[in-house]
């Protein structure tokens, strides 16, 4: 009884990955989900074999839960971060100066003056935090592969069937996503082809099994038009051979291409994912945090580990609440659908200037953030060269 206080099937699970969509629109409807002739079905019931319960054929196999992950005792206090380290730095006249230049050339129709002759009157830093978490996970999902059968040793039930989580992956890079396919030993069995009920061929489509039709140009009469004498394209017959199936009336079977029989196994994808996290300390710069992904900050703080605990010390709170909640949420979320191979926490300094300046009288604004001095202008005062004002 303890499958059904975890509110589990005994079938199997849902896979999260194949969510059924809503977007189905007024006057449409979805396909409806009855199984034709070509819906497999398999003669070797693996559905006692451990690990293996939920898995169908086709796309979206059964997902499959980790076994209970063990965690390791906790690692030592971490050293806090380096109080030295988080002064802020500021960017020279020149360089704000710069990066304005190069952003005005990078617009087509932007005029550089602005950035030329304008006075930087104010420069003001509102350096933020970036805290990342990164948790690496892997996970497992078995489903039917079918191929033509071409005489290959079959295995099914030959020896214990491992269980999917039992069966040794390659390694992966950590912190990059990757997947791997295995074949499921001892799984592999041969079956009559289901769409061709084992005949290798499937009548034709096009003349209904016949291999041949009516006469395109008689319409079966066998005379010419008006005329007595015999129709020149079918030879007075009124029909004509069907060309698809070259007059067979049956074609070669596409699932076992002909071959009457299948190889079935079951394939274990091993999928490995970085889930990645970022909180940024909001800053009343006027500058959008959106922005602030397309940059790199200078790196202070950097943890790699099985499970990494939230940073101490840190001098700004927000951050250390925000690694808190979030190392709390990843490892919830993704212990519960998959297995976390590592986790790794960053906390980068992202600098950010607002640089006002006057030109022609007028004052405007700008920034400059990251490592890469990338500018944000939205009001830059001649965003076309080509009109003379
Ligand atoms: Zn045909
Ligand atoms: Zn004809
Ligand atoms: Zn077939």
């Amino acid at each position: 009884m303890a499958y059904q206080a975890t509110g589990q099937t005994p079938s199997g699970y849902l896979n999260p990955g194949y969510s059924i969509s809503s977007e189905v629109g007024p006057g449409m409807s979805a396909p409806p989900l009855s199984e034709g002739p070509s819906a497999p079905t398999f003669n070797i019931d693996f559905d006692n074999v451990p690990g293996y319960e939920g898995t169908v054929a086709g796309g979206g196999g059964g997902f499959l839960p980790p076994p209970m992950p063990s965690f390791p005792n906790p690692p030592p206090p971490q050293p806090e971060p380096s109080q030295a380290q988080w002064n802020i730095p500021s960017i020279s006249e020149d360089t704000a100066r710069e990066a304005l230049a190069l952003y005005a050339s990078s617009k087509c129709c932007y005029s550089s003056a602005p950035a030329k002759d304008g006075v930087i009157t104010n420069m003001e830093a509102f350096n933020t935090y970036r805290y990342r978490l990164e948790t690496f996970t892997e996970s497992r999902s078995t489903e039917w592969s079918q191929k033509p059968y071409h005489g290959e040793p079959v295995d099914a039930f030959t020896q214990p069937i491992p269980g999917p989580w039992d069966i040794i992956a390659q390694a992966p890079t950590l912190f990059n996503d990757s997947k791997q396919v295995i074949k499921v030993p001892y799984t592999s069995s041969m079956k009559n082809c289901h769409y061709c009920m084992g005949m290798g061929r499937v009548a034709c489509k096009h003349c209904a099994g016949a291999g041949n039709k009516v006469c395109w140009v008689c319409h079966g009469s066998g005379n010419n038009h008006g005329d007595e004498r015999n129709c020149h394209h079918c030879n007075g017959r009124g029909r004509e051979n069907c060309t698809p199936c070259h007059g067979q009336g049956s074609t070669e079977c596409s699932t076992c291409h002909g071959r009457r029989q299948l190889l079935v196994n079951i394939n274990l994808t091993v999928k490995w994912t970085n889930n990645s996290s970022d909180y940024i300390v909001e800053q009343s710069s006027g500058l959008l945090l959106e922005n602030l992904n397309q940059v790199t900050g200078k790196e202070l703080f950097k943890d790699a580990q099985y499970l990494v605990y939230p940073v101490m010390g840190f001098p700004d709170l927000n951050v250390v609440s925000a690694a808190e909640r979030l190392i709390r949420e990843h490892q919830t979320t993704y212990s519960a659908t998959s297995r976390i191979l590592q986790q790794r926490q960053t906390i980068e300094l992202i600098p950010i200037t607002k640089v006002t300046y006057k030109w022609k009288g007028k004052s405007h604004i700008y920034f400059v953030y990251g490592n890469e001095f990338k500018v944000n202008a939205d009001n830059y005062p001649a965003t076309c060269c080509c009109t003379i004002m």
